[in-house]
C-alpha cells in the first residue's frame, strides 16, 4: 500500500482500478506483459512503424516542396533508423523476451542509441542524438496516440492516473468512463485542474510520483476533498474509505436539495449564482444545480477540442445552443482565452520562455484578428437569440480595450449590412485578472458595462505565484491581504460609476469565501455548477449586515492565517460542518 498526498480540486471518494495515461514527454515506465500479451504488443509495434515511417515521408515530401532538397535529406536519416535492424531486432527481443510493453522497449532502444551518439566527439554527433530522440517522440506520440482509443475500449470506468494532462485532454475525458483523476504535477487552479473539476468526479493534482509508483490496473482509492490517493489499499483502508464515501454521498445528496430555492440571505438581499461552463452541453447540468444563468462560457474550449480553428457557422451554432438551453437566462461569452497553459507551446513556431507573461488571451487575440473577428461575428449572431454579453479575459491596458471595441464595432457593421440579426445592445466587460486593471478599475469602469474579476489570474499575478506549480501551490491564496485588497477597491469602482461586477475565479464557488464577498458588495457570483447548492445554502444562511461586518473586519488584517482561521471560524457558525461537505481550495 502506498499513500500520496496531493492537492485536492474536487471533491468525492472513489475505488477503482487504476488506467495510466502515458505521456511521452516523461521517462516511460517499465511495464511488464503477459506471455499472451506478447502477440499483440509486436504487432503494435509493427504497426507504429508503418505509421511514422508515412509520417516523416510525409514531413520529407512537404519540406522538399517548401525548402528544396537539401534541407529534405536530414529525413533520410530518420527513414533509415526505422529500417535499421540493429535498432529494430533489439525492440522486438526485447518485447518477446524480456516481456516489456512496446513503448518501453522503444524508449530503452532509442534512449541507449542516443547516449551513444551524444558519447562521441562532434556537432554532427549531437544532431545525430536529436534526430534519434525526435524519431522517439514521434514514435511513442503515435503509441500513446492510441491511448484514447484503449480508454474508448474499456468496459469498467476507471482512476485515470497521468503524469500531465493538457486542459483538452481533461476536457475530452468521457465521465462515464473515468471515476477520478489524480496527476502528478499541477495546482488547483490550473485550467487542467478546473476543466477535470468540472466533470464531476473526484481530482488530485500535485500527486508528484503517482504516476511512477502506479501501474495499469492497480487498485487506487482517490479522495478529492482531502487530496490522498492510496495504491493497492488494505483491507482496513478500504473500509475506512467506504464508510466515509457513504458519509459523503448522503451529505451532497441533501445539499443538493436546496438547488431549487433562490439564493436569498436572511433580509432578502438576492444574489445571483452563475455556472461556469466549457461546453454548451454543460448546461443542463448547471441548470440542474440551480443556476440563474452562465457567468462565463470559456470558449477556447472549442479550439483547443478541435485542434483547428472552429469555423463561424460552428461557433454560431454552439453558442446559440447554449443560449436556448438557458432559456432566456443570460450568458456571458468570453472571447477566447488561448495562451498559458491552455495553448500547446509546442505547437508554436516559437515557443514563449514565459507563456504565462507572453502571447495570451486578448493579446492572443488583437494579433490574430481573422481569427478574433470571426469569433465576435458568431458571438454577435448567437445574441439575436437571448441575452448574451461579451467580456474580453486580461485586459492590462486601456488602449487593449479600445482596440476590441473598434473590432467589435467593425463587426456590427458587417452584420448590418450583411442584412444579418444580431442584439445591438450587448454588453461589453473585461475581465479584471491583472493587477493593472485592477489598480486602474475606475478607468477601465468609465468605458465597460461589466466586470467580472477573475480570481485564478488575480490571484497569480498578484502573488508571483504560478496556478500551475504544486510546488509553490502552498503560497497560492485568495486569502492574501493583497489579493482582497485588490478586489475591494474593483468593487468600489465598479459601484462608483454603477456598472455590474461578478467574481468568477475559483474562490466564487468556495463557501469559506462566501460571506467575505457578499460583505464586500459583490451580489453575483459564477462557479463551477457542482458548488452552486453549497454556496446556495451558505448565502440562504447568513444577513448581509454581518457579512459586510466580517468584510470590515478582514479587512483590518494583515496576515493570511488570520484571514483563513476567521473566515473558517464565520463559516462553522452559520453552516456547521461545510468546510468538510465541500471543496475548498485556493485559501489552502
Ligand atoms: C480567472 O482567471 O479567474 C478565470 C476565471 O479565468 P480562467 O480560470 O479561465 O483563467
Ligand atoms: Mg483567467
Amino acid at each position: 500500500m502506498e499513500v500520496v498526498k496531493g492537492i485536492p480540486v474536487a471533491p468525492g471518494v472513489v475505488i477503482g482500478r487504476a488506467f495510466i495515461h502515458e505521456d511521452v514527454r516523461i521517462r516511460v515506465p517499465m511495464h511488464s506483459i503477459t506471455a499472451s500479451d506478447v502477440p499483440r504488443e509486436l504487432e503494435r509495434f509493427e504497426q507504429t512503424l508503418a505509421q511514422v515511417r508515412g509520417d516523416v515521408e510525409r514531413d520529407r515530401d512537404h519540406a522538399a516542396e517548401k525548402l528544396g532538397p537539401e534541407p529534405a535529406k536530414i529525413f533520410a536519416f530518420h527513414l533509415g533508423l526505422l529500417g535499421d535492424p540493429a535498432l529494430i531486432v533489439p525492440i522486438r527481443e526485447m518485447i518477446e523476451h524480456r516481456r516489456v510493453s512496446v513503448a518501453y522497449a522503444v524508449s530503452e532502444a532509442f534512449r541507449q542509441l542516443a547516449d551513444r551518439f551524444r558519447s562521441l566527439e562532434g556537432q554532427v554527433f549531437k544532431d545525430k542524438a536529436a534526430d534519434v530522440i525526435d524519431l522517439d517522440k514521434r514514435i511513442l506520440g503515435r503509441l500513446f496516440g492510441a491511448d484514447r482509443d484503449r480508454l474508448a475500449a474499456i468496459t469498467e470506468p476507471v482512476v485515470v492516473v497521468a503524469h500531465e494532462l493538457t486542459p483538452a485532454e481533461a476536457a475530452g475525458l468521457d465521465p462515464s468512463k473515468v471515476l477520478a483523476l489524480a496527476v502528478d504535477v499541477g495546482g488547483r487552479t490550473g485550467h487542467t485542474a478546473i476543466v477535470a473539476g468540472a466533470l464531476g468526479i473526484p481530482v488530485v493534482v500535485g500527486c508528484q510520483r503517482l504516476s511512477e509508483v502506479c501501474d495499469d490496473g492497480d487498485r487506487i482509492i482517490v479522495d478529492g476533498l482531502g487530496g490522498t490517493v492510496v495504491v493497492n489499499p488494505d483491507a482496513l483502508t478500504i473500509e475506512a474509505f467506504e464508510q466515509g464515501m457513504a458519509r459523503m454521498a448522503s451529505r451532497r445528496a441533501r445539499i443538493r436539495e436546496t438547488a431549487e430555492l433562490e439564493a436569498r440571505t436572511l433580509d432578502g438581499t438576492r444574489i445571483s449564482l452563475m455556472g461556469n461552463i466549457e461546453f454548451a452541453r454543460e448546461v443542463p447540468d448547471l441548470l440542474e444545480n440551480g443556476a440563474d444563468g452562465v457567468g462565463l462560457f470559456r470558449t477556447e474550449f472549442l479550439y483547443l477540442m478541435a485542434r483547428r480553428e472552429p469555423t463561424e457557422q460552428e461557433q454560431y451554432e454552439e453558442y446559440r445552443r447554449c443560449v436556448e438551453l438557458l432559456g432566456g437566462r443570460p450568458l456571458t461569452i468570453r472571447t477566447m482565452d488561448l495562451g498559458a497553459d491552455k495553448y500547446t507551446q509546442q505547437q508554436a513556431e516559437e515557443p514563449e520562455r514565459n507563456p504565462m507573461l507572453g502571447l495570451r488571451s486578448i493579446r492572443y487575440c488583437l494579433q490574430n484578428l481573422p481569427m478574433f473577428r470571426t469569433q465576435l461575428r458568431a458571438i454577435m449572431r448567437a445574441s439575436a437569440h437571448g441575452p448574451v454579453r461579451v467580456m474580453f479575459p486580461l485586459v492590462s491596458t486601456t488602449d487593449e480595450l479600445k482596440q476590441a471595441r473598434m473590432i467589435v464595432e467593425d463587426v456590427r457593421e458587417e452584420l448590418r449590412e450583411e442584412g444579418l440579426d444580431f442584439d445591438e445592445g450587448v454588453d461589453l466587460g473585461i475581465m479584471i485578472e491583472v493587477p493593472s486593471a485592477a489598480l486602474m478599475a475606475s478607468t477601465f469602469a468609465r468605458e465597460v458595462a461589466f466586470f467580472s474579476i477573475g480570481t485564478n489570474d488575480l490571484i497569480q499575478y498578484t502573488l508571483a505565484v504560478d496556478r500551475g506549480n504544486a510546488s509553490v501551490a502552498n503560497l497560492y491564496s485568495g486569502s492574501h491581504p493583497a489579493v482582497i485588497h485588490l478586489v475591494k477597491a474593483v468593487i468600489r469602482a465598479a459601484r462608483r460609476f454603477e456598472i455590474d461586477t461578478s467574481l468568477c475565479g475559483e474562490m466564487a464557488g468556495e463557501p469559506i469565501y462566501t460571506m467575505l464577498l457578499v460583505g464586500l458588495g459583490l451580489r453575483t457570483l459564477s462557479m463551477v455548477p457542482g458548488q452552486i447548492p453549497a454556496v446556495k445554502r451558505v448565502v440562504r444562511s447568513v444577513d448581509v449586515e454581518s457579512c459586510e461586518r466580517l468584510a470590515r473586519k478582514v479587512g483590518s488584517f494583515d496576515s493570511e492565517r488570520q484571514i483563513v482561521r476567521t473566515l473558517r471560524e464565520e463559516l462553522e457558525k452559520v453552516v456547521p460542518g461545510s468546510e468538510d461537505a465541500w471543496v475548498s481550495g485556493s485559501h489552502r
